[in-house]
């Protein structure tokens, strides 16, 4: 038997589902979500939050009181799209050429704003709701912004939670992890100084395409030589440009690099070798260099309480069998975790599908986040929204 939160919710679904098609035709990218941040102050509003705008720029934050509880809880969305031009051919499809909501958080602000709804008008709960619709969280830190702006200042909770919709599992399946779950993320650029000169005659100049060589190489030490086995790093050379012609050795070479942990420490000595490495095999070669190393994510870390809480929630509301405890992590990053580096948290995904390949455009759960051919499963709006309702009255009661 269905949980009834999912039935009362499901009663409103069209109008939601209505909602969600209507934010995927009209996609908008980080920090440029207007139209979107309208849409949701004008409804949060209508339906009694005090509504606070400009939060990390297009950032809206809700915010809800009930009875005289003292307890704070905070639920977070996002709100921006990807610069993809969609190929799923689907009546709601983006009508902003080149822009696509590729990740699904055109559901995550439909399922929020149905459970904010749904908590207004139908629901009794102790203590202050505030609904977080963040912008920018495709790698341009909206997150942060909204830190920046006095988000948990202006807006403090005892904990807080986000949740991601995520293809490869079964439509409605809850999995949630205690501790690290999604790896931090940091951007390097390195520079190589050397000496240009002609192809002929390399012992008048200073190779930086050789040093270059040698630390990709060298490079490829750190994670196999400088890190536990039993701790995840990735330390990826995504881009190599050096030079234009066969006869002619450049002044200069520029490696980029893609740096992932799972873990803080870790993160910390990725980041202190591979400055080492870098300056000392250049200077092997004496070639100047020069390291630009840029955190972006931190680890995205579930705090224990908060991770039990949220279990405990998701198995009342779908089933023990449609809840996994304890999933797998993820290298891939989410700036919810500069939330959660102020304020305790959980971090759910919620399975989009498990489809086959072979359906009409390849199906839910056929193709990744960021795929041409991505759509939020509407399916999955009930259950969400039901998810953040039974949070709110469980842990404001
Ligand atoms: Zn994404
Ligand atoms: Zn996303």
């Amino acid at each position: 038997m269905q949980h009834p939160l999912i039935d009362a919710v499901a009663a409103d679904a069209d109008e939601f589902v209505a909602l969600r098609r209507d934010l995927h035709r009209h996609p908008e990218l980080g920090f440029e979500e207007f139209r979107t941040s309208d849409l949701v102050a004008e409804r949060l509003a209508q339906w009694g939050y005090a509504v606070e705008r400009g939060l990390g720029g297009t950032g809206v934050v809700g915010q809800l009181r009930r009875g005289d509880g003292a307890k704070r809880l905070g639920l977070r969305a996002d709100m921006d799209a990807l610069p993809i031009m969609e190929a799923t051919g689907l009546p709601h499809a983006s009508r902003t050429h080149g822009v696509m909501h590729a990740c699904g958080h055109d559901g995550h602000t439909a399922m929020l704003l149905a459970a904010a709804h749904h908590l207004a008008t139908q629901c009794e709960f102790n203590g202050t709701l505030n609904v977080i619709f963040q912008p920018a969280e495709e790698g341009r830190g909206g997150a942060r912004k909204m830190l920046e702006d006095g988000l948990f200042t202006k807006y403090p909770c005892d904990a807080i939670f986000a949740m991601h919709n995520m293809p490869g599992h079964p439509q409605g399946r809850l999995l949630l992890r205690d501790g690290a779950a999604w790896a931090s993320s940091d951007d390097v650029t390195i520079t190589l100084e050397g000496t240009g000169g002609h192809g002929a005659m390399p012992h008048r100049a200073v190779d930086p395409v050789v040093a270059g060589a040698s630390i990709v190489m060298g490079l490829q030490t750190i994670v196999s030589r400088n890190i536990d086995p039993l701790h995840m790093a990735v330390v990826t050379v995504g881009a190599f440009q050096a030079g234009s012609a066969n006869n002619v050795i450049p002044q200069t070479a520029t490696l980029k690099l893609s740096v992932r942990a799972l873990d803080r420490g870790v993160r910390d000595t990725l980041e202190r070798r591979i400055t080492e490495l870098v300056q000392l095999q250049a200077s092997s070669y004496g070639v100047h260099a020069t390291v630009d190393y840029q955190r972006l994510f931190p680890v995205l870390v579930n705090t224990c309480a908060e991770t039990a809480f949220a279990r405990q929630v998701a198995t009342e509301l779908v089933g023990a069998e449609r809840v996994e405890l304890q999933a797998s992590a993820l290298a891939c990053s989410e700036d919810f975790s500069f939330m959660l580096e102020h304020v305790p948290g959980c971090y759910l995904l919620i399975g989009n599908g498990d489809g086959s390949k072979t359906e009409g455009n390849g199906g839910h759960g056929a193709c990744m986040l960021h795929n041409a051919n991505y759509d939020f499963n509407d399916q999955n709006l009930p259950i969400g929204a039901a998810y953040w309702i039974l949070l709110t009255q469980r842990f404001l009661p």
